[in-house]
């Protein structure tokens, strides 16, 4: 049904729409019915975080990402921070290192000097944080209004140990679901700073690179066969990708879903869905039922992973469905989102 909505949707208008940039629906389709119609091959094809690419006896995974959030600085990250992190993440949700980034940046005309210092500056910080070294980049200056103040494109290359084999077409009947920590808290951030909500702690954002504690994941069991970080669109497109990749139900419990009070509290006043709100420093991993426990443990053992919970488990059916089961015991199909309820999120 959703399917056949959002493909009518696109056939019938002929310009763009920001529910194209959403991560939903409509990102999905403009993905299949152009890029990777017209770019075809069998390393984009699979349609994972990054594309894996084999030299000699090595495996690298090699990924791009652009950034668009307003406002360019949010509790708990800017703008320079989230293009650092995700792309780190996006090489991460592989298995990979991540070694090297290139970094391009597209400014507005009369954007304040200080600013893009503080920007540089933190990305600068993040990438030591995550390992990694920004290598290449470019500059282009455009006109007042010609884009909104600054835009940045971060590129990544990482190495995938031997033995790592990750990718969104491995989730098995019986594997694991788990969650590293609270989902929102991003999207969450943002609309705040957007609407100037105030909560009783400062809510920030979950901003953070995950290549040390897939590290440290990997490091307990080589049994991890999806990762996947729910940026936008939230949990429910990323649960939503993985079942279809990979042919399976996903049957997820709504109530071993972290999700925090002031999040919860935001949602219902904003008339929001947790579910579909963008994380930047959180993971989904699909995991071998006998590793679950372990992998588990090691993640609750990481900072970054300290309130990780298993949520659910595949099945054989309803295969590419997500099922989500309520509180009150009544299970439900968790959709991807159609529209764009959050425009430059990330
Ligand atoms: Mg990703």
């Amino acid at each position: 049904m959703m399917r056949e909505s959002s493909s009518k949707v696109l056939l019938e208008t002929d310009r763009i729409l920001l529910a194209h940039g959403s991560g939903g629906e409509l990102s999905h389709e403009l993905v299949a019915s152009l890029f990777v119609k017209v770019f075809t091959n069998s390393f984009l094809d699979p349609l994972d975080d990054m594309a894996v690419l084999r030299l000699g006896e090595n495996r690298l995974a090699f990924t791009t990402d652009s950034y668009v959030v307003t406002p360019v600085f949010f509790p708990g990250g800017d703008i320079g921070r989230l293009a650092v992190c995700g792309t780190v993440n996006d090489l991460a949700m592989g298995g990979a290192l991540p070694l090297f980034l290139s970094a391009g940046f597209i400014i507005e005309e009369g954007f304040p000097f200080a600013s893009l210092e503080k920007i540089v500056i933190s990305m600068q910080k993040t990438a030591v944080e995550a390992g990694v070294k920004i290598v290449t980049g470019d500059t282009k200056v455009v006109n007042r209004g010609g884009a909104d103040q600054i835009f940045i494109n971060t590129a990544g290359i990482g190495l995938i140990p031997g033995g790592v084999s990750i990718s969104g077409s491995l989730a098995r009947p019986r594997d694991r679901i788990l969650l590293s920590g609270s989902i929102g808290d991003h999207g969450v951030a943002i609309l705040s700073s957007r609407e100037g909500l105030q909560f009783s702690t400062t809510l920030e954002s979950d901003c953070a690179p995950l290549n040390g504690l897939v590290a440290s994941m990997l490091e307990v069991s080589p049994q991890i066969h999806c990762l996947r970080d729910p940026t936008r669109g939230g949990l429910s497109s990323t649960l939503n990708e993985l079942a279809r990749q990979s042919g399976v139900g996903i049957w997820v419990e709504e109530q071993r879903i972290p999700i925090k009070e002031e999040v919860r509290g935001a949602c219902e006043l904003l008339g929001l869905d947790p579910l579909i709100l963008a994380n930047e420093g959180k993971l989904v991993a699909v995991v071998a039922p006998e590793a679950a426990a372990k992998i588990l443990q090691r993640m609750q053992a990481h900072p970054l992973g300290k309130d990780a919970a298993i949520i659910g488990e595949v099945q054989e059916e309803p295969g590419g469905k997500v099922v989500l089961r309520t509180s009150i015991g009544s299970t439900r199909l968790m959709d991807m989102i159609v529209g764009e309820p959050l425009p430059r999120i990330c």
